[in-house]
């Protein structure tokens, strides 16, 4: 297991450790970080410590060293890890996926374009042209998706304020002929504080023509495809988005009004529309009532209201819009499976660790049981699976414990029981919706939840400080809500006048963004899906998506709060050791084996390294041939024999066998 690498590094795989304790743990992985060692394994899994400086360790020559090479025969690195997704995809012809996890900061979108940058570079030896263009494309869609997705914030100076499931797909030769983009709840924040996204927001206060980075992001969408109109388009949401910002409202005796109309007069340009209409979205709401349709005035609050929903929702809407053209553009035209065999898959995940911050709202609790989620899928896999096939082979299996969160997924996504569905009912209600009435709704519903509770269910608690507060055990610690914004966030809060202002405009790209529009009041009768609702469906879509493909996993962590090379604060990371079940992890690859074939097929594979194999064998099964032939090689103390299956406990072994039949 990269034995090259001397012990003065500490341990390259965490199986190794003497004693499987949390201070072995932590004292390798300081150790090693400390020596600028910032991978390391569990098996299979990479455990990546944020160095926050520039590594040279990412080049064509270290590319040159991992390719097609075996986890075990170099130093850890994601490159072994992205080969080891590669190879399985081309050699076995299985889909794979790359789970990126880790809080805010750990390096997880670092980690994510090393891995693409890493793929990039082994495929296409022919130096085919039309490989080399959509290899282009996929790398270019990224650098779009981070300048309109990404923000800088306290934890992270380049922070993706959405998650990201990109599937590359393979042609029989390995090399990629497409992709497809999955994005999960952007975070809408950004814009009511206004704190725009870095790159491309910031730079329109300034001068859009010629400013250079807000040029590569149009270069690069214009090299993927997007027209002239489009960007163009693009601009003028951005601009006005900006401008809705400075908008203000004020009375003159009981009519609302604009303050400064200079801007309604700009903003109608932007979106190619009359002043009028953007005044009257702005200023009344029409409303059915019976049969009579009226126009309803909207009190300054409703309006400051109505214009941040209106420049979130169309942030939200244009960043959508951004990855369904970038998908037209990139997915897979024309492939004949019948021609030209099967096309694979190696997905990679970069989804927002678990996050707790000092007040927390709706978007912690997605991304939460998000968490919760692909920890669900984790155990699945990984533990409960390896566990269950050592059952069923009749090997001796010592138990391990390990916390299955389903509990905590069904407290979140359970039909009718479960807090989505109470805030989806609380949001449906008549009359009177508050964020009191869901925290009531929960409190009804959850008393006795083992995982819930509330200052009102636990008025003596110290954590739950206010009355509006709630409290959750996830398996990676507790963490107290506040209900406050829960059912507006929940809600889609845009008025309908303002989708047909929008549907209305004369610039067909803006009108096709907002379809909806094109229903007068009268003819609404649908709600729209609910926030909670929509990311539920998209979690449990992407866990069925993950869970068909042999995963591999990056845990990435964050050494400290003050992106300091040198700082290993070992509380901090203690506390992301821990959650991330990284030591449950050690036990279970301890405990288990590197790799399993059926009788047969081992044979099929390694016959010809032993005589008593070789061409034939006359034992009573294949599973004696098996037995002799490890027996002679002298590998019988590190493999256990199960009813279909040879077990090999470590890598090295593999190593060997392979080895000997190279030779032959
Ligand atoms: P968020 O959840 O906020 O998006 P993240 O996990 O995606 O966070 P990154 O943006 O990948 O975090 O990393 C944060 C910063 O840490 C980077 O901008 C970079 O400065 C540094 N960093 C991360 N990984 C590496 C690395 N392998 N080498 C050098 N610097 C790194
Ligand atoms: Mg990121």
């Amino acid at each position: 297991m990269a034995e090259h690498e001397s012990l003065e590094y500490g341990k390259a795989d965490f199986v190794l450790l003497d004693n499987v304790s949390m201070e072995e743990f932590m004292g390798n992985l300081k150790l090693r970080f400390e020596k600028g060692r910032i991978y390391t394994y569990i098996g299979e899994v990479v455990v990546s410590v944020n160095p926050y400086r520039a590594m040279n360790i990412y080049g064509r020559d270290t590319v040159e060293q991992y390719k097609g090479r075996e986890l075990y025969e170099r130093p850890p690195h994601l490159f072994a890890i992205a080969d080891a997704a590669y190879k399985a995809m081309k050699r076995r012809n299985k889909d794979t996926c790359i789970v990126i996890s880790g809080e805010s900061g750990a390096g997880k979108t670092e980690a994510s374009k090393y891995i693409m940058q890493y793929i990039a570079a082994i495929t296409n030896p022919n130096q085919r042209a039309e490989v080399e263009r959509v290899k282009n494309m996929l790398l270019k869609s990224n650098c779009v998706l981070e300048a309109f997705g990404n923000a800088k914030t306290n934890r992270n100076d380049n922070s993706s304020r959405f998650g990201k499931y990109m599937d590359i797909n393979f042609d029989f030769k390995g090399d990629p002929i497409g992709g497809h983009i999955s994005n999960y709840l952007l975070e809408k924040v950004p814009i009511c504080f206004h704190l725009p996204p870095t790159s491309l927001l910031s730079l329109l206060q300034s001068s859009i023509n010629d400013n250079a980075d807000f040029k590569a992001v149009a270069d690069a969408m214009k090299v993927i495809g997007f027209t002239a109109d489009e960007i163009q388009t693009v601009y003028k949401i951005l601009a006005t988005i900006l401008h809705l910002g400075n908008l203000t409202f004020g009375v003159d005796g009981d009519v609302t009004l604009i303050e400064n109309t200079k801007l309604v007069s700009v903003i109608k340009d932007l979106l190619s529309t009359k002043e009028e209409n953007v005044e009257k979205a702005l200023l009344y709401r029409t409303v059915a009532t019976g049969r009579d349709v009226i126009e309803k005035q909207h009190t300054t609050q409703e309006a400051s209201y109505g214009r941040d929903a209106l420049a979130k929702a169309m942030y939200e809407r244009l960043f959508c819009w951004i990855v369904g053209r970038i998908n037209d553009i990139i997915e897979v035209k024309n492939y004949d499976a019948r021609v030209h065999g099967k096309n694979t898959v190696i997905g990679v995940l970069d989804i927002y660790g678990f996050e707790i911050f000092q007040n927390n709202s709706f978007e912690q609790f997605c991304i939460n049981y998000c968490n919760e989620k692909l920890q669900q899928l984790f155990i699945q896999l990984v533990l409960k699976q390896e566990q269950e096939e050592y059952q069923r082979e009749g090997i001796p299996w010592k138990h391990i414990d390990y916390f299955n969160n389903q509990i905590i997924v069904d407290l979140v996504e359970q039909q009718h029981k479960g807090i989505f569905s109470v805030l989806d009912e609380a949001c449906m209600n008549v009359g009177k919706v508050t964020d009191e009435v869901f925290l009531q709704g929960l409190n009804g519903k959850l008393a006795k939840h083992a995982h819930y509770t509330s200052r009102k269910l636990s008025p003596t608690d110290k954590s739950l400080e206010f009355d509006r507060d709630f409290r959750i055990r996830h398996y990676a610690g507790d963490v107290v809500y506040s209900v406050v914004g829960f059912i507006d966030k929940n809600k889609d809060t845009l008025f309908q006048d303002f989708k047909r202002l929008l549907y209305n405009s004369s610039n067909p790209v803006l009108k096709r963004m907002w379809p909806e529009g094109k229903l007068s009041i009268t003819e609404v009768t649908k709600r729209p899906l609910t926030a909670a609702t929509l990311f539920k469906n998209s979690m449990i879509s992407l866990v069925e998506n993950l869970a068909c493909k042999e995963p591999y996993y990056v845990r990435c962590i964050k050494p400290n709060d003050v992106k300091s090379p040198l700082l290993f604060e070992q509380e901090r990371c203690r506390h992301q050791v821990e959650y991330l079940g990284l030591l449950e992890n050690v036990r279970v690859r301890r405990a288990g084996f590197a790799n399993r074939q059926t009788y047969p097929r081992f044979l099929q594979r390694y016959k010809m390294i032993s005589e008593f194999t070789w061409p034939n064998h006359d034992m009573p099964s294949d599973k004696d041939a098996v037995k002799k032939l490890l027996k002679g090689c002298g590998f019988d103390h590190d493999v256990a024999y199960g009813k279909t299956k040879v077990f090999i406990r470590t890598p090295r072994t593999l190593f060997s066998l392979e080895e000997q039949r190279a030779e032959m």
